[in-house]
């Protein structure tokens, strides 16, 4: 009910707004010489094939995908039913954890492969030993610091946000602010004792560190090498972050805590619900607006389009009747916002090359060598892989960004082959796993 009401206040309300602010969008774009919003935004990627690009990418991602929604499907009949949760359906998105079922982080608990076992969830710890904003941001400025890049300025700590202010209404969405002067530079968090909001934490330091890098260059080149790339550098950090190697060494794990093939396949899934579950939402936020600005949606199908992308590549389901009297890709804030997306499914792919390669500079990873999986690596305190990063954060957007690229990975395209080599022995256990369930892969589309 909650979920329901949340979309008819949100998104419900701007539907009329929407169709007028698309059109003086798209009249601004043209004004520009672009034929419509759209495109106006895809100027950013500097590629002629940039469409053809992400759909090369999520056609890699997608076996992976199926796998990981057929095993969650599975476990979600198993405690909600079979009449709720059918075989050969899409997951009716009230289920997933989510308002917006983008992530499922937050139905662990529900899918966990070995419960009992190691779980990354080191939130109650946080809380035992007292953590508070301060310290996750002192703890995450120091990881950077320790790679030898740049340290916050006096002016970030007195003017950042980083609590709610009691009785205050605030915008609570996290971000991070560049006030071009070379010293100002904040963050906005209403930041919450969790081991969620500590990946959020490093995810906007990593904003802070790009600002910083780049500060002395001309304000033009002030900016990411593309989107992608801003919303990258601190989700890199934050994966070496969480490893449990690193939650050892930094207290929040026992020493003692094994790392054996469950803890592993735990581990894997827990990051898989919040990374490979994003792909398909990230990629319809804007296929979704492309295909509204360039006219071959009408506004006489907005939901209905919305709903059709959702299940024909998230696999999920509205578990309500929607018509066009609604308008639900207005619940989600970079809609109303008029954020562009794709940035995040371009940051998802290219944190995972980055973060390879940093392993590889820091010699925490070699594919050859099955004793060093990926997912272990942790480059805490390697000054080689932090001066990697600070020859492509110190570019900003002075150079295209297949530069920017190889100045970290020696590749100057977009590859999901990282991402895959991350999360392999998890995709080797759900392939195994979904056939002894008789889990089938996939569902019919037939609304
Ligand atoms: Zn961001």
């Amino acid at each position: 009910m909650f979920l329901k009401r949340w979309h008819e206040q949100s998104g419900g309300k701007m539907r009329d707004h929407y169709e007028k602010f698309v059109e003086l969008s798209n009249e601004a774009s043209r004004m520009n010489n672009f034929s419509d919003t759209g495109a106006y935004w895809l100027r950013n990627y500097e590629s002629d094939t940039f469409k053809e690009d992400i759909e090369g990418l999520w056609q890699t991602i997608r076996p992976f995908y199926l796998q990981l929604h057929a095993y969650v499907r599975a476990k979600l009949r198993d405690h909600y039913g079979e009449d709720k949760v059918p075989k050969n359906q899409p997951i009716p998105a009230h289920l997933l954890g989510n308002m917006w079922a983008q992530t499922w982080g937050n139905i662990d608990d529900l899918v966990t492969p070995y419960p009992g076992k190691t779980s990354i969830d080191v939130t109650p710890e946080m809380l035992k030993q007292g953590y508070t904003p301060k310290k996750m941001f002192e703890m995450s400025e120091e990881f950077f610091t320790s790679m030898g890049l740049l340290p916050t300025p006096p002016e970030f700590w007195s003017g950042s946000i980083i609590e709610k202010l009691a009785g205050k209404e605030m915008v609570c969405h996290a971000s991070a602010w560049d006030f071009c002067n070379g010293k100002d530079f904040r963050i906005k968090q209403c930041t919450k004792v969790t081991m969620e909001d500590f990946n959020v934490v490093h995810h906007e330091m990593g904003h802070i560190q790009y600002f910083l890098q780049y500060k002395n260059l001309p304000l033009v080149y002030r900016d990411g090498a593309n989107s992608g790339f801003h919303e990258a550098v601190g989700d890199s950090l934050a994966l070496s972050v969480q490893t449990l190697k690193h939650l050892k060494e930094i207290g929040l794990l026992d020493k003692s805590t094994p790392q054996d093939h469950e803890a592993t396949i735990n581990y894997l899934l827990a990051t898989a619900l919040k990374k490979i579950a994003f792909f398909p939402f990230a990629y319809i936020m804007d296929k979704w607006r492309w295909d509204v600005f360039d006219g071959s949606v009408k506004s006489t199908d907005y939901n209905g389009h919305w709903w059709k992308l959702r299940e024909k590549y998230q696999g999920i389901r509205s578990p309500v009747t929607r018509s066009e009297n609604d308008f639900d890709p207005g619940a989600k804030y970079h809609i109303a916002a008029n954020v562009e997306y794709i940035r995040y499914f371009v940051s998802f792919v290219i944190q995972f090359q980055f973060y390879k390669s940093l392993c590889m500079t820091a010699g925490q990873y070699d594919p050859h060598n099955r004793s060093q999986p990926l997912h272990e690596c942790d480059f805490y305190r390697n000054k080689e892989a932090g001066a990697k990063l600070r020859a492509m954060l110190a570019m900003g957007a002075s150079r295209p960004w297949p530069e920017a690229m190889r100045a970290v990975t020696g590749q100057d395209r977009m590859d999901a082959s990282a991402f895959r080599e991350y999360f392999k022995p998890l995709e080797v256990w759900l392939i195994a796993k979904n056939k002894e369930l008789g889990e089938p892969v996939g569902w019919d589309s037939d609304q």
